[in-house]
């Protein structure tokens, strides 16, 4: 009976672990790189917060989402 109880807890505390490992990486996963991928420049932090994923800076993204609206 104890047994099976500590088994049960322990599986519960590696799901725990395995739920908190997946936020903690999923981040990085995306937005591997702080730095504009147009000018270099650093994203800064509470647009990358605010856009996870992004990968241009706000004056890059903005020529860019010009550009495709000029395009047409
Ligand atoms: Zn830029």
């Amino acid at each position: 009976m104890a047994d099976k109880a500590d088994i049960a807890g322990d599986y519960i505390e590696q799901s725990l672990e395995l739920s908190l490992e997946n936020q903690r990486s999923q981040p990085k996963a995306y937005n591997h790189t702080p730095y504009c991928e147009e000018c270099g420049d650093e994203i800064p932090a509470a647009r990358r917060e605010a856009l996870p994923g992004c990968q241009c800076c706000v004056s890059c993204q903005q020529d860019l989402e010009l550009a495709r609206r000029t395009r047409g």
